[in-house]
């Protein structure tokens, strides 16, 4: 028979939006020390508007967007979707794409017009020596916008920079698991200013920024050595192997079928709060341990 204490919880954590996958994680949560936070689309809207374009080279900046826009048009990630309706609001027809892939948590490439065409991470550049000295793309990037950057046969021609939102209950999640004594922390492929300005809006702990997608899961096992029970929270293809590496996988419940299929614990709201409800609702049942 099932204990009472787990029937109860089981309507409990369902009532809060929770879907527990792994009984045995939801058990450990009693006991976090640390949340690592995914940025883009966890703590973030992940709804990105273009807030402008930069030529390097030879195209010019409408040039730049319909190239760009052209290759996203066939990517389902929300900088993606960002960047169709930015040429959409600014009268840009993005080019026809053949042969797209996806270069998951880095970018997308594509053939176009017979060219190699990518739109990738800062992170990407610079794992393939690529730089791009510009001052404007600087400004930007500064500002807390995260920036993209067009290659055309493998050369910078272009920087798309594009703005997301902190949600607005990323603040209640991170306040009330510090009140907690529970370390808030965040990973993101984007670039550190964007990174630094997300963790300083929220009163972070601490955060890792541009982490390559196969780097996520040493960031967990980064935080574990710091003798830290964490749990991980996320929403993309790219986070999946940092889920399963935690102590507790937390999937949103908006976010990629593999995240939610590598959680132990999804939020069906996917609000970033119910974290706190995770382990309000696991103490209740088990006790607190330690
Ligand atoms: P986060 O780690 O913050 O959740 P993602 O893993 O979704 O962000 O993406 C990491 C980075 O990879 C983005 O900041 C962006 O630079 C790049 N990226 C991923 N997919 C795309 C895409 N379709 N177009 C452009 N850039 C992308
Ligand atoms: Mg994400």
């Amino acid at each position: 028979a099932v204990p009472l204490v787990v029937a109860v919880s089981t309507r409990l954590t369902a009532q809060n939006g929770l879907l527990i996958r792994d009984r045995a994680a939801f058990e450990r949560a009693r006991n976090l020390q640390a949340v690592l936070f995914d940025k883009t689309g966890t703590l973030t809207e992940g709804r990105f508007g273009v807030a402008e374009v930069v030529a390097l080279a030879e195209l010019g900046e409408e040039a730049v967007l319909a190239w760009a826009a052209g290759l996203e048009s066939q990517s389902q990630h929300p900088i993606a979707q960002g960047m169709v309706r930015g040429a959409e609001e600014r009268g840009v027809a993005p080019k026809p794409v053949e042969a797209f892939r996806s270069l998951t948590g880095q970018g997308a490439e594509a053939t176009i017009e017979g060219r190699s065409v990518r739109v990738v991470s800062p992170g990407y550049l610079r794992e393939h020596g690529l730089s791009v000295d510009d001052g404007a793309v600087r400004k930007l990037a500064e500002e807390g916008n995260t920036v993209v950057y067009l290659l055309l046969d493998d050369r910078p021609v272009g920087a798309i920079a594009l703005a997301d939102v902190v949600r607005p209950e990323s603040y209640e999640a991170v306040s009330r698991l510090k009140a907690m004594g529970i370390q808030c922390m965040m990973v993101t492929g984007d670039a550190a200013p964007v990174a630094k300005s997300v963790a300083a809006k929220l009163g972070l702990d601490d955060y890792f920024a541009e982490v390559l997608p196969h780097q996520k899961v040493e960031k967990v096992r980064e935080v574990k050595a710091r003798s830290l029970t964490v749990a991980m929270i996320g929403d993309g293809v790219n986070d999946a192997p940092a889920l399963v590496e935690s102590d507790l996988g937390i999937a949103i419940g908006a976010g990629t079928e593999v995240a939610i299929e590598s959680a132990d614990v999804v939020l069906v709201r996917s609000d970033p709060r119910d974290v706190f409800a995770i382990l309000a609702l696991s103490r209740a049942t088990y006790g607190k341990m330690i």
